[in-house]
């Protein structure tokens, strides 16, 4: 357990949200990254290359599914799962989400025994760099 933790970027607008996720992720050892735009998300996975990204998909500027066609078209960072946020219980918007090339969606409000499964679980996936 001497490696350097994975980093994880948490693009989410909702400043409440976003301290509660940052706060988890916090307490499960992990590096945090943050933005809260769609914008500045891309830029900060193509520049911080995290291990995973957790993005909501209402996003202003630039919103959750563009910003994840985005990533998943660059080579550079296509490899970082992506788990959505999705802030409506409606089928469409995770499927939606998975079409843009989310790996996974979590419903909010946020079960974060859930969210820190899949986190996981992602994570293992991922080969390591
Ligand atoms: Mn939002």
């Amino acid at each position: 357990m001497a490696e350097t933790q994975p980093c994880i970027l948490v693009v989410e607008d909702n400043l409440d949200n976003r301290t509660l996720l940052i706060d988890m992720l916090g307490v499960m050892n992990y590096r945090v990254i943050e933005a809260s735009d769609g914008i500045e998300g891309v830029e900060m996975a193509i520049r911080e290359k995290p291990a995973l990204i957790l993005m909501d998909l209402s996003l202003p500027r630039k919103d959750g599914w563009q910003a994840t066609r985005e990533l998943k078209s660059n080579k550079a960072v296509a490899h970082i799962p992506i788990i959505a946020l999705t802030a409506h219980a409606m089928h469409g918007d995770r499927e939606r989400a998975l079409e843009a090339g989310c790996d996974d969606y979590v419903s909010k409000p946020i079960d974060l025994l859930e969210l820190a499964q899949k986190i996981r679980l992602h994570l293992e996936d991922t080969p390591g760099e």
